[in-house]
């Protein structure tokens, strides 16, 4: 059993995703970590992020150490990630990854969920559920502030807000796999709920029923 989990950043899908997982013993695979990775590889090379080449070169060398790496939920990582994402050539490289993960989930696990901007529509198109993960702008600004400071990174609410903004935008305009929902994916608001009330009303998703 697959299940898709889509959405903008910081509106709670990862939490979200992660617990579903927990739920029913499936593994669980955070793509935009594969996307950061590969962003801090070509930060580190002092490459462009505007270079498709050297992103996807950069794509194909990615070690599990990478995925591990302290820097990878830093705000600038995420920055260069939604830059280096936008090339076909770096989607191409990533996505047998992804597609082995859910076909054959690690661990002999009985199903995967994934967690991304693509997954329902492009990655696994044939996921078993998709969710689409939303929020409203300043609440997902609030979340990630909320989550910046606590990692110590002190940066302003409006600037939180303003690379929320910029990313959204990117990441919904680019030509390569647009962030948007797929045609079958049932939307999820969690702009009102708690982590706890988003979980049940996933789950009610899951199980056939429709979300509260
Ligand atoms: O979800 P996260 O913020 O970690 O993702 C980092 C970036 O990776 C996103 O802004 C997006 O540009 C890119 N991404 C993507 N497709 C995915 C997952 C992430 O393009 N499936």
């Amino acid at each position: 059993m697959i299940i898709a989990v889509d959405g903008p950043v910081a509106a709670g899908k990862g939490t979200l995703a992660r617990r579903l997982a927990e739920h029913f013993g499936f593994a669980y695979l955070d793509t935009g970590s594969l996307y950061r990775a590969v962003a801090l590889r070509v930060l580190r090379a002092g490459q462009s992020p505007e270079d498709g080449a050297a992103a996807a070169a950069q794509a194909a060398a990615i070690e599990p150490a990478d995925l591990a790496d302290p820097r990878l939920r830093d705000e600038a990582t995420g920055g260069v990630s939604s830059l280096v994402s936008s090339h076909p050539e770096v989607r191409a490289r990533l996505l047998a990854y992804q597609r082995e993960f859910a076909a054959r989930p690690p661990s002999g696990a009985a199903g995967a969920v994934l967690d991304g901007r693509d997954i329902g529509a492009v990655v696994c198109p044939d996921a078993d559920v998709k969710l689409f993960v939303t929020a409203s702008a300043e609440q997902r600004a609030r979340r990630r502030h909320a989550e910046l400071l606590e990692r110590g990174e002190a940066v302003a609410f409006d600037t939180v807000l303003a690379d929320l903004r910029d990313r959204d935008e990117r990441d919904r305009s680019r030509a390569a796999s647009p962030l948007k929902p797929a045609a079958d994916a049932h939307l999820l608001d969690t702009t009102n709920l708690d982590i706890e009330a988003a979980f049940q009303a996933a789950l009610t998703i899951v199980a056939g029923g429709k979300a509260p």
